[in-house]
């Protein structure tokens, strides 16, 4: 584990290599597993405040899923979590041509249409998870065989996961703190090389 201010990050971010191929996963993350995307409640707010400018991107089962129970709801875990279709699909999934999965959200914040609000952050940061914990709180990489094309395309480009997710980590925890993870992941791979 790296200490990196009140985090606990798995050193699977140093070690693992990862960019995500999306012309070979075509973004299963969005409708595969069996709940939705962990959001805040701030999150929820939002996706329900601005969810008139996103339903025309939404499949019909869709709209008739969020019509009749919301945006979110609260998973077997206790977690809340977006909505989702099908036992599976995220509710703001929508689809590009060659059936490559995008998120609505995302799609309409590229347009300006979503107060400045471009996904939850447990998507941005995907494939990494937080758990909040009373005095820290972990960041580990969920590794998921839905991910093994982005496993070995980061290999081919020696991208690593604390590389890929540079923009998200940021946005989330800071640039000193992105700064500070960075430094320990050099120096732990220059101590212990490299893994893979
Ligand atoms: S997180 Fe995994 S499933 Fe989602 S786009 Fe990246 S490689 Fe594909």
């Amino acid at each position: 584990m790296l200490e990196i201010q009140n985090t606990l990050v798995s050193l699977d971010l140093a070690e693992q290599f990862f960019c995500c191929d999306i012309e070979k996963c075509l973004g299963q993350c969005c409708i595969e597993g069996d709940a939705g995307a962990p959001v805040t409640e701030t999150e929820r707010d939002t996706l329900n405040n601005i969810l008139p400018e996103i339903e025309p991107l939404l499949l019909p089962a869709a709209k008739k899923k969020i019509e009749e129970e919301g945006t979110s709801y609260i998973d077997e875990e206790g977690d809340l979590v977006t909505q989702i279709v099908e036992g599976r699909n995220c509710v703001f999934t929508c689809y590009a041509p060659g059936g490559i999965c995008q998120c609505a959200i995302e799609c309409k914040h590229a347009e300006g249409r979503t107060q400045g609000f471009r996904k939850p952050a447990s998507c941005a940061l995907y494939p990494v998870r937080l758990t909040e914990y009373e005095k820290f709180t972990a960041v580990n990489y969920h590794r998921w065989n839905i991910c093994r094309s982005a496993e070995k395309n980061g290999k081919r480009l020696g991208i690593r996961l604390y590389q890929f997710l540079k923009g998200p980590l940021t946005d989330h925890f800071g640039k000193d703190w992105y700064d500070e993870l960075c430094e320990a992941c050099e120096a732990y791979l220059a101590e212990y090389g490299d893994k893979e």
